[in-house]
């Protein structure tokens, strides 16, 4: 027995036989000499390739856009670009005649030399781009090589995918109902191997470095997608634990199903309303599933990562599937939070030392009115289709909060303009995530509709702790009593202006954590939707008043190790 440590990429856990998914020609690609004469057919033969890939493609990006939205469809609009793209072509009509090799390692160190360029890059999006690469360059290898692709969708037994990467293609061909968990050897948590499988509900933990060579086929696997752990050849004591994790999870799950109807409220009737976070439409389908009170952040930038910048008319359709999907449920959607880790080089990010401190997220926008623009009609059309609120991340002063809502109402009168149904009047609130916004919550809150904690990054700012370096991770805690206090002041405001105020930072997903945010006042917790009948049911057995009792204990703590064994003693599931 093995186990490994990779990236939590999607939630669950499962047992099953190991199926490994190589899709890797490089180790047999013919490479031969050829004569000047040979010149033209090897290109031809190139061009031959090149059109059945597209037909692929085509029929591929017809499957995506009917079982996975519109913004996954579009990253094969971008593979057919690159099949299109002239400079391609003349780079291989350019290699055949200078260097007189067979097409096929013309193009495999074509390939190579693309993928190391990227590959240098610091920048997760460019190294993203190298998956989109080795999927087109797979495809026309297999079209010259005549060889069948192998097929996930073909898979009739229950088994776990091994594989080095997956592409996009490859999650959307899959057998999804026979795919019990995923583990790849490369990938991050933003990979779009990691936001499908969160959408489909597999779980998956990718990233766990080389290991697929020094496993057999049908090993049997765990995959651990809520702790990042892989148990290869899992001994009778690890299946024994999975088997009772399973019945424990199964247990849980019918607990759960049993409450799904009944309102989220605390023991003595006070109702707390529980929302989802959500990155892609598709995940609007668990968010009904799992009984959330509506959509509190849709993290609308993921529509923009897939290689290309969507138009209105597609984030309009993306925007209104997600609000007619929820019926007469709030939607909150978040304007794009771009920059920072997240980064799109199409849009003239340069290297910042800082970027987390830099060109990001609302200073983007108000950078790019046209961006911005586009993305607001898109939401204020689609808003007439539900109840939408829109909200801007990262405000860190009342001035970038005046400039937004100013484009906003620009942005309304283009709509009326072209005699586009749009409302007289939404709610638009603001993300504090950013120390000075909380701490200045009272001057804010005199033009923003509402508030939203984002802990996530609240706690980032305020603790000056990166909250993607691993090194500094365990500085990362939102029950420091720094965080609490800008929490606490940030609801007192809110309360005392008038104005609505929710949290959607990972803490609120934590069931502890929930009883204490209710006790500081927060009648309103968004979180990934399968967080929410755990923090449900904690809840459902918590009076508010201990909830309060609690708050006001931890607020006089001196430390977030205190404050978190404090919970841990109080509230068990
Ligand atoms: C946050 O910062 O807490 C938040 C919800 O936003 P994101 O995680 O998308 O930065
Ligand atoms: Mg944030």
């Amino acid at each position: 027995m093995r186990e490994l440590r990779g990236i939590a990429a999607s939630p669950g856990t499962a047992l099953a036989p190991a199926y490994f998914f190589f899709d890797d020609y490089s180790s047999s690609i013919p490479s031969f000499s050829i004569s000047s004469e040979d010149v033209a057919s090897e290109f031809s033969r190139f061009l031959e390739a090149t059109e059945e890939a597209k037909a692929d493609v085509i029929v591929l990006r017809d499957k995506a856009l009917k079982e996975a939205g519109e913004e996954h469809a579009a990253i094969f609009d971008a593979h057919l670009m690159m099949l299109d793209d002239p400079e391609i072509k003349e780079s291989v009509e350019l290699r055949l005649s200078s260097f007189l090799l067979n097409v096929e390692s013309i193009i495999f160190s074509l390939e190579r030399e693309m993928i190391d360029k990227l590959s240098s890059s610091q920048d997760p999006y460019m190294q993203e781009r190298v998956t989109d690469i080795h999927d087109v360059v797979r495809r026309i290898l297999g079209h010259l090589l005549h060889r069948e692709r192998i097929d996930l969708a073909d898979i009739d037994m229950d088994v776990i995918i091994v594989a080095r990467e997956l592409l996009p293609s490859d999650m959307i061909t899959m057998a999804r109902e026979r795919i019990k968990g995923i583990v790849t050897e490369s990938g991050g948590r933003t990979s779009h191997a990691a936001i499908l499988a969160r959408a489909f509900q597999i779980p998956a933990v990718l990233g766990v470095g080389a290991f697929v060579s020094d496993v057999k086929a049908l090993t049997p696997l765990i995959v651990d997608g809520d702790r990042g752990v892989v148990v290869i050849d899992p001994d009778g004591e690890a299946l024994k634990k999975e088997r009772a994790a399973h019945s424990m999870r199964i247990r849980k799950e019918s607990a759960f199903k049993s409450i799904r109807d009944l309102p989220a409220t605390t023991k003595d009737g006070e109702r707390i309303f529980l929302k989802a976070n959500i990155e892609v439409p598709e995940e609007v389908r668990s968010a009904v599933e799992y009984g959330a009170d509506g959509i509190g952040l849709f993290r609308s930038e993921f529509l923009f990562l897939g290689g290309h910048i969507p138009g209105e008319e597609a984030q309009f359709k993306a925007y209104k599937q997600v609000v007619e999907a929820m019926g007469d449920k709030p939607v909150t959607i978040r304007t794009l939070d771009i920059g920072g880790d997240k980064v799109l080089p199409e849009f003239g990010a340069q290297d910042e030392k800082n970027p987390l401190l830099g060109w990001r997220a609302i200073r983007f926008c108000l950078s790019k009115p046209e961006i911005f623009r586009t993305q607001l009609r898109a939401i204020l059309r689609a808003s007439v289709y539900g109840d939408v609120r829109i909200m801007f991340p990262m405000i860190s002063a009342l001035g970038e909060l005046v400039e937004a809502r100013g484009i906003l109402e620009q942005a309304q009168w283009e709509c009326k303009a072209k005699s586009l149904r749009v409302p007289d009047h939404i709610k638009a609130g603001i993300m504090i995530e950013v120390p000075s916004a909380a701490l200045c919550s009272d001057i804010l809150a005199r033009s923003a509709d509402f508030f939203s904690i984002g802990t996530n990054d609240l706690t980032q700012y305020t603790l000056a702790v990166d909250r993607g370096n691993e090194k500094v991770a365990y500085l990362h805690n939102p029950l420091d009593p720094a965080v609490l206090r800008l929490i606490k002041m940030t609801i007192d405001t809110a309360r005392k202006a008038g104005i609505e105020v929710s949290l959607c930072g990972e803490m609120g997903a934590d069931p502890a954590a929930a009883v204490l945010l209710v006790g500081l006042g927060l009648r309103e917790l968004s979180m990934s939707s399968v967080s929410i009948p755990a923090v449900k049911s904690l809840l459902l057995s918590v009076t508010l008043k201990e909830a309060q009792q609690t708050a006001e204990v931890i607020m006089t703590m001196t430390s977030p190790s205190e404050a978190a064994s404090f919970l841990a003693d109080r509230f068990t599931l």
